[in-house]
């Protein structure tokens, strides 16, 4: 990957602070700058993959880490009585970080549809 490094990238590289809550060998997990929920955390690949759709097959397994990883820090947090996960891809999608991450957010009863 060429270009400059996106901010979760410089966050996995400790180069700018995070509160960071979960890291493994695949992936980190801190807290939303902008929170929108009570809990809002972020789960980022440490590879750096732009987003859903740059994923390969061989990203098969990251992949599921990725969604086992949401579950267990779900847990982790208390938010039995559900959460929600959200994965934005590209301009329409509504991403501004390069650099695919979930939203997990909990702690409030939240609405359905999103705008
Ligand atoms: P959106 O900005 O529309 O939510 P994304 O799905 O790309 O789009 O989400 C990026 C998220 O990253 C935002 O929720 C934003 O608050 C968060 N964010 C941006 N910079 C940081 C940072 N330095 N530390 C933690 N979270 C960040």
């Amino acid at each position: 990957m060429s270009g400059e490094k996106t901010i979760f990238k410089k966050i996995i590289d400790r180069e700018i602070p995070a509160d960071i809550i979960y890291e493994d060998e695949l992936c980190l997990a801190f807290k939303d700058v902008n929170p929108q929920a009570p809990v809002h955390v972020l789960v980022i690949p440490k590879k750096e993959i732009v987003s859903i759709s740059h994923l390969e097959p061989e990203d098969m397994e990251l992949a599921g880490h990725l969604f086992l990883t949401v579950g267990k820090l779900a847990e982790m947090l208390g938010l039995e009585e559900g959460y929600r996960t959200i994965v934005n891809t590209g301009k329409a999608g509504g991403q501004t970080v390069d650099h695919l991450h979930l939203h997990l957010l909990g702690g409030r009863s939240l609405q359905w549809p999103p705008g």
